[in-house]
């Protein structure tokens, strides 16, 4: 993983070995890495060089404010999915003007702060949000620029609970009804319809690009009949979804050059600003989890054993193998590791559910209590993703730029925890 190697013995992030950090910050903590940040963002940002783009971090992928910061210095806007986000993008310093609020279910409340935030735009999803959206811009005196996002019931070829590009999934307005709903926002006090967007899903690895490549067609030929009916759009949202791979170098995934020539070829002479959303593209390779074996343990069922590594990071610091299935290659730490003949294995943790497992049957190395190991690619949907279950406290976050690195997110203490909760009256 670009950025995450073995030096001395030791695996790094950047300049900084993570054993370091592990005896500073205790584990389990998530290291990101600024090159791998920045590398990617400007890969993606380069490759629509020459076409009028903005790239939106879709901030809820990894919310942590240090990444947000960094991204929104490199000219990032953001794409945020709740009030909370477009607060924390501020925070971090995105202009407003950068950032788009996209999501099924947004509240009028949600709605008012982002209006009057002056937001670059609403992706809207259906009518009655669109209904709502137009009342609440009127009663403020101001207009919601608006960009609907439109269903186009394609296949994204990704697991089914990050595909939403289907007609029988809850986002976006049906393909064929878009061209009516635009002319009925066009009569709409407090609406600018200005864009159409789509998203069709996440973690999309198709070789050939296939599935964006039947979004955009669509993408196009939308805009050409919005036109004849005499909307002036102004740009074009093409969502994210442009998957990374997570076997890291065995299975090459599609490039942001690959992207941007399938988005350039279908779209990229209609004139219009292409808006950008990609989340796990920017920051999944970007961090690992580094986590520590408390026990192993074999047990034995007839003559099959099966082994245990038991580690301090469980299914609510890093919920997508519980989740989604999904595979995380597992590095150790400690280079000399990986000389020793690999055993099967599951990895899991302590979290008292058959489902808190980081790996299971995987060929890995014998690890020993005591021993560091790294989750890699856990830089999206890791950290933001974590709950308090089992009252595990929320873990650090560490963010490294060549030498140095920091404390982005420190700790939560269990007291924190435990204060949320109140006693009523007669418990007291
Ligand atoms: C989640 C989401 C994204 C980002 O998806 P990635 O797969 O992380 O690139 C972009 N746009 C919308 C509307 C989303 O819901």
């Amino acid at each position: 993983m670009l950025h995450f190697d073995y030096r001395n013995g030791t695996l790094h992030a950047e300049g900084v070995s993570l054993t370091e950090i592990a005896a500073k910050v205790g584990t389990p903590f998530y290291c990101y890495s600024t090159a791998a940040l920045e590398g990617q963002y400007r890969a993606l940002d380069s490759a629509f060089a020459g076409t009028d783009h903005l790239v939106c971090y879709a901030v809820k992928a990894n919310s942590n404010q240090a990444v947000l910061a960094t991204m929104a210095r490199l000219g990032a806007g953001m794409d945020v999915v709740s009030a909370g986000e477009l607060k924390r993008a501020r925070a971090a310093g995105v202009p407003a003007d950068r950032i788009i609020f996209a999501g099924v279910g947004k509240t009028r409340d949600e709605m008012a702060y982002a209006i009057n935030e002056r937001i670059l735009g609403f992706n809207v999803e259906s009518a009655a949000e669109l209904d709502a959206l137009s009342s609440v811009a009127s009663e403020l005196g101001r207009t919601a620029r608006v960009a609907l996002r439109v269903n186009p019931d394609v296949d994204a070829k990704t697991h089914a609970k990050i595909s939403t590009g289907k007609s029988e999934n809850k986002f976006g307005i049906p393909y064929g009804q878009a061209p009516e709903l635009m002319d009925k926002a066009r009569g709409l006090p407090g609406i600018a319809a200005v864009g159409i967007h789509m998203h069709i899903g996440s973690q999309i690895t198709d070789k050939k690009l296939t599935p964006f490549r039947d979004a955009f067609r669509l993408m196009r030929e939308l805009t050409m009949e919005l036109r004849q009916r005499g909307h002036v759009l102004e740009h074009l949202d093409l969502g994210g979804g442009l998957g990374v791979s997570y076997t890291l170098d065995n299975q090459p995934t599609p490039q942001p050059a690959d992207y941007a020539a399938v988005a350039r070829e279908a779209l990229g002479d209609l004139g219009l600003k292409l808006v950008l959303e990609p989340g796990r593209l920017l920051v999944g390779n970007a961090g690992v989890l580094v986590s520590r074996v408390i026990f192993v343990k074999d047990s034995a069922k007839n003559v099959e054993s099966r082994r245990f590594t038991i580690v301090d990071a469980a299914m609510n610091d890093l919920i997508r193998p519980t989740l989604y299935e999904a595979h995380h290659e597992i590095w150790p730490v400690d280079a000399s590791l990986r000389d020793k003949p690999s055993i099967v294995q599951d990895v899991v943790g302590p979290v008292c559910e058959t489902g808190d497992y980081l790996a299971l049957e995987r060929r890995l190395p014998p690890f020993a209590a005591g021993e560091l190991l790294a989750v890699m690619t856990a830089g999206a949907y890791g950290a933001v993703m974590a709950s308090t279950y089992n009252t595990r406290p929320l873990v650090p976050e560490v963010l490294v730029r060549g030498k140095e690195w920091a404390v982005v997110r420190p700790r939560m203490d269990v007291e924190a925890i435990i204060a949320l909760d109140r006693l009523p009256g007669w418990l007291s």
